[in-house]
């Protein structure tokens, strides 16, 4: 009788948890998720869901999984479209399968104009490995992304226009493996001291595109000092290395499933090959990089940048430049990092060990105000550019 009993309830367990799949479809990512009130799509560049449960009409449960299986960082990039069919507040639970929340989504209609959402209104899950939140939609469809969408097509419009603004030339550095071209704007080439910037190795890292695009377009700008600069510097700014990582929605990698800010030293993918041979060329040619920068994004403000174990040429540069900056900046608040120079194989080690100058990464705070991000990136453009004018590089 007590086995019986037990058999009986098993069964019925069994039952409970094919009830449960029957009524609750899911969705694989790529297909179409919805129900009469509201899909919820992931067919757009830089797009992630993941599986797409249904659990009510305008209720959804989506699987943000990264692109490789861990250990990956712990980013989780996020963006969907929901259309409605018809006025509807809708309830999405994100559920981290290898991360946590990190990210305050974003919404926009027209992917310009993008609006956090209250923060308030997010309830994350214990151990903060899910997040849920409603939104009341109209008729518009609506882009649900974890940071804004910065796109190859968008920085395909930026060199367009700096081609149209006139003070640089926009040109490809290569390939990626995906075959998306690589953006390099290269100014002033046949000068030998040289500014090299870098940016977008981490596709979710689009704070530090802010950050990145306000700071070139300062050192393209036609003020005095910018062209002051320009007459005496070369300028090589690669705004964006990981275009097929942008593409796919990655937390992290490269298709090749590979961390490219670890790969600067090995070199083994073609994005990071790019640089490998940009720099031979660059050496080969007797151009002398002066100052490096990687932009990139985390949880706050940050440069990280080498102790005064790891001396540079020249000395003091780093800090000087920092605290300069510091001096005209309001409402940004940031640190300067420095560490000892570790065998880890990302940019700012690598560029420091071969050429013994200035490196830096710099790190804008995931949601940190766009606009202070903007105006903070023009003065330090600024103050770089007035500290690399008055050194003197004998040799
Ligand atoms: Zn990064």
């Amino acid at each position: 009788m007590k086995l019986r009993n037990a058999r009986l309830s098993v069964l019925a367990f069994v039952a409970l948890l094919t009830g449960a799949c029957v009524s609750h479809p899911e969705y694989a990512a790529g297909v179409a998720c919805g129900t009469s009130v509201v899909s919820v799509s992931d067919d757009f560049e830089g797009a992630r869901r993941g599986t797409c449960t249904v659990l009510g009409p305008a209720h959804f449960k989506l699987d943000i999984v990264p692109e490789n299986s861990p250990p990956i960082n712990d980013s989780p990039w996020f963006a969907f479209r929901l259309s409605p069919q018809q006025a509807a507040r809708v309830r999405i639970k994100l559920r981290y399968t290898d991360g946590h929340h990190r990210y305050v989504p974003k919404i926009s209609y027209d992917r310009i104009y993008w609006q956090p959402i209250d923060e308030q209104s997010i309830t994350t899950s214990l151990f903060r490995r899910g997040a849920s939140f409603e939104l009341n939609l109209d008729e518009r469809p609506v882009y649900v992304t974890a940071q804004e969408l910065i796109l190859p097509s968008d920085y395909s419009l930026w060199c367009t226009n700096l081609e149209r603004f006139g003070t640089a030339q926009c040109s490809g550095l290569g390939y990626s493996g995906n075959r998306q071209k690589i953006f390099r704007i290269d100014v002033n080439p046949a000068e030998r001291d040289t500014l090299l910037i870098v940016g977008r190795q981490h596709p979710p890292e689009v704070s530090g595109a802010f950050a990145f695009f306000a700071f070139a377009d300062t050192l393209f700008a036609k003020t005095e000092l910018a062209q002051q600069f320009r007459e005496q510097f070369r300028i090589i700014a690669i705004p964006m290395l990981n275009p097929d990582g942008v593409i796919a929605g990655h937390w992290r990698h490269n298709p090749g499933g590979v961390d490219l800010n670890r790969d600067w030293g090995p070199f083994t993918q073609p994005e990071t090959r790019l640089i490998h041979d940009l720099l031979q060329q660059l050496d080969d040619n007797g151009t002398k990089i002066r100052f490096f920068l990687d932009f990139h994004s985390t949880k706050r403000n940050v440069f990280y940048t080498q102790n005064e174990e790891f001396p540079t040429d020249p000395p003091g540069m780093m800090n000087d430049w920092l605290e300069q900056s510091a001096e005209r900046i309001e409402d940004y608040a940031f640190e300067n990092d420095a560490r000892a120079v570790s065998e880890q194989a990302n940019s700012k080690n690598y560029m420091y060990k071969r050429y013994g100058i200035p490196t830096a990464t710099y790190e804008v705070g995931d949601e940190t105000n766009r606009l202070a991000t903007q105006k903070a990136a023009v003065v330090f453009a600024e103050e770089l550019m007035r500290l690399l004018l008055g050194q003197d590089y004998a040799q």
